[in-house]
């Protein structure tokens, strides 16, 4: 990973993010943004912003993307964000203000145990485009967008089983899993969907047939639809993780 002037427009830093998957796509930071958040801000977390849809237009983001800065709450929390170019050059946020849609959302779920004693595993990446990040000591930004997660119960994954929580539920409906808050959370300014649903396959639903809880793993690291084994998702501590009950 690294930063280079971009040579056609000498505002604008190009971020080259390897290791993403999506290596295709370079992300573009103007000097107003890296003004704002920093050049190794940008650097320590673009790589979690994946460009799947602009979030002006919706319109899948293909070859680069801009990242615009938008700052939430006073001075401390930047919330980052991307877009094509012609939809939002990369910005801080206009004195007329601005609209985004929602993140997507990138969902899987598997299961693990022996048979008789089996657990689905759901990874939910519930803002793949947007990323909120916080500035803390030393001018370090940390990234915060899983904090609301955090006050409704969700630790930082360990690789054991994590705790359980009534503020999240998870329904099984046929081949459908819907995973959804149920506790009120007020203050959270952050536009992250509530509910998630996943396609649950015929062999996935039968072995669960008797669990009464899901394992929920929240992270903003990857694209869980990406991903051959969801378990180091349980294991990373930039994820955070909770036991759900399983309704049907
Ligand atoms: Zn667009």
């Amino acid at each position: 990973m690294g930063a280079m002037w971009n040579e056609q427009d000498q505002q604008l830093v190009r971020i080259e993010a390897h290791g993403k998957k999506l290596q295709d796509c370079s992300l573009n930071a103007s000097e107003q943004v890296v003004d704002l958040v920093g050049q190794r801000c940008l650097n320590r977390w673009a790589t979690n912003l994946f460009p799947l849809a602009c979030q002006t237009c919706r319109a899948p983001l293909v070859e680069s993307a801009d990242i615009s800065a938008d700052e939430l709450s006073g001075r401390d929390k930047v919330l980052l964000s991307l877009h094509h170019a012609e939809c939002r050059v990369s910005s801080t946020t206009p004195e007329e203000g601005v609209d985004l849609w929602a993140a997507t959302t990138s969902t899987a779920v598997t299961v693990v145990g022996d048979p008789g004693d089996e657990l689905a595993l759901i990874v939910i990446n519930p803002s793949c485009e947007q990323l909120l990040v916080q500035k803390g000591a030393f001018g370090r930004w940390r990234n915060a967008t899983l904090d609301m997660f955090i006050d409704l119960g969700f630790k930082a994954s360990t690789g054991t089983f994590p705790g359980m929580t009534d503020t999240v539920e998870a329904q099984l409906d046929g081949n459908r899993m819907t995973v959804k808050v149920v506790a009120d959370l007020p203050g959270h300014t952050v536009p992250v969907s509530r509910s998630w649903s996943l396609s649950v396959e015929e062999e996935t639903r039968r072995k669960i047939a008797r669990s009464s809880y899901v394992a929920v793993a929240m992270t903003t690291k990857t694209l869980p639809t990406l991903l051959s084994d969801l378990t180091p998702a349980f294991n990373d501590p930039e994820a955070v993780s909770i036991g759900v009950p399983l309704t049907r």
